[in-house]
């Protein structure tokens, strides 16, 4: 898992995100607080265009599928139901020597990674987060920080069944965040202890559950395709039976190839019907749809597919990253980094560059930025920039991915007409302003 494969390293990239914006360490000024992260202005554009583009696909975009937005906090009966109460725990060993802690199942061997010293026997350490509701910290007020999305799902299945009208195959898709108290954390965003999910729990019939297990998988490596992932920097992985959750019949998960090495972007599992059981038996309460067929009520089983938000984010960053050698405007050789996002996740659609700063540019670099900025057709962010030199402001462009550039010269002034840039491309096309709403439209829909 140490192969550096990726163009960027992580200290590039974190210190990217900070310098342009997209993520900054939690707390920073008290010294921060370990392995949290807080999204920039540009940072909860991208994250939130991923969670826009997930829903589109796996909701809009599909007529089995409906939404749901749980509560974070839960009855805590919930967890005793679903076993995360008894089974949701890594095993955690302790140097005896420096007294770092470790997961065991992640280490290559038995020893400290830090010292190489003796390491104590695993003990099993719950994942979950608690707090206390009310005023009083006792037993009866214990609660949990949800550590999956799933559970408000599953316990939701009859209201939604009814209100909706549903029967299996069908799927409620669930985007929130949720905590782990991971003992081990790390690799910038990639494992933190409070983060988000993207989660649908996809209802079908007993029986039809492997082949469903199978599409799903192809489903979501398409996805991250289609949004730009590359496909050698993306594999499956399908779990060894004793690396399988207390839920899970089958599970495959999707990797992707970070700068450390292959590492989880999402996880489909087969949850059989084990989670519609155990509430119906904890709550009291069947969970089930009536079977036409049959005639019979029956719990449906589920394929979850589990993507987490901020890993998908990081993983498009590290695939967008590039550098190339590039001539700047007085002839010398120089970097250009540029971020090749998908136009639908990029965090600014477009910028509109005066030529230069100066007042007779102004007026109407003003005016096609107002234009712009109001159109809905372009459905994001619109830049105006006007500060130093045009090349350093498409270089500054073409980091934070900016797919299209608009400039405006002294030519606009008598033709009203402006260039457009194109950040892959650096191709540059002169175009009437009032043609520019349609023609940029078209140029970020592809
Ligand atoms: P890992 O083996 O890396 O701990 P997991 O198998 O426990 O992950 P799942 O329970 O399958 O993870 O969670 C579904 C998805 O949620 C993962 O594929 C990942 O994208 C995301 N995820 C899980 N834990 C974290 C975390 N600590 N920080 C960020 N994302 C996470």
């Amino acid at each position: 898992m140490t192969e550096t494969v990726s163009p960027v390293d992580l200290t590039t990239l974190t210190s990217l995100c900070k310098r342009r914006g997209f993520l900054f360490q939690s707390s920073e000024i008290y010294g921060g607080l370990a392995s949290t992260w807080d999204y920039g202005p540009l940072g909860v554009e991208l994250k939130n265009n991923v969670k826009r583009a997930w829903w589109q696909h796996f909701v809009w975009g599909r007529d089995d599928m409906i939404g749901l937005d749980a509560a974070i906090l839960m009855h805590p009966g919930v967890w005793r139901a679903s076993g995360h109460a008894d089974h949701f725990s890594d095993p955690l060993v302790e140097c005896l020597q420096c007294r770092m802690r470790w997961r065991e199942d992640q280490l290559e061997q038995p020893a400290c990674p830090n010292c190489g010293g003796e390491l104590s026997e695993p003990r099993h350490f719950n994942q979950m987060l608690t707090t206390n509701l009310g005023p009083v910290q006792d037993d009866a007020s214990l609660t949990f920080l949800r550590p999956e999305t799933a559970q408000g799902i599953f316990v939701n299945f009859n209201n939604v069944l009814t209100a909706m009208r549903r029967r299996p195959p069908f799927g409620i898709a669930q985007i929130g965040k949720a905590f782990r108290n991971e003992i081990t954390t790390g690799n910038f965003i990639f494992r933190t202890r409070e983060f988000e999910m993207m989660e649908i729990e996809f209802f079908v019939r007993p029986g039809e559950d492997q082949e469903w297990h199978q599409e799903w998988v192809r489903e979501c490596v398409d996805w991250y395709s289609a949004l730009g992932l590359r496909e050698d920097r993306l594999r499956l992985r399908p779990h060894d039976p004793d690396e399988l959750s207390h839920y899970s019949k089958a599970t495959t998960d999707v990797e992707y190839r970070f700068p450390w090495g292959w590492g989880e972007i999402q996880g489909i599992a087969n949850r059989t019907d084990y989670d519609l059981r155990a509430h119906s038996q904890h709550s009291g309460e069947t969970l089930a749809y009536f079977d036409d067929d049959t005639r019979e009520h029956v719990a449906p089983y589920v394929i979850e597919p589990s993507a987490g938000v901020d890993r998908a984010v990081m993983a498009f960053l590290v695939d967008a990253y590039g550098e190339e050698e590039a001539v700047s405007a007085k002839g010398k050789a120089e970097k250009r980094v540029v971020l090749r996002l998908h136009p639908a996740l990029a965090p600014v659609k477009v910028a509109v560059l005066p030529l230069s700063r100066n007042e007779r540019l102004a007026p109407t670099a003003r005016r096609v930025h107002d234009l712009l900025r109001r159109s809905r057709a372009i459905d994001g962010p619109v830049q105006y920039d006007d500060a130093q030199s045009i090349g350093r402001r498409y270089r500054r462009q073409d980091e934070i991915g900016a797919p299209l550039c608009v400039t405006v010269d002294f030519d606009t002034l008598d033709d009203h007409a402006v260039t457009i840039r194109d950040r892959d491309t650096m191709a540059q096309d002169r175009v009437p302003i009032e043609r520019l709403v349609e023609e940029l439209r078209g140029r970020l829909a592809q």
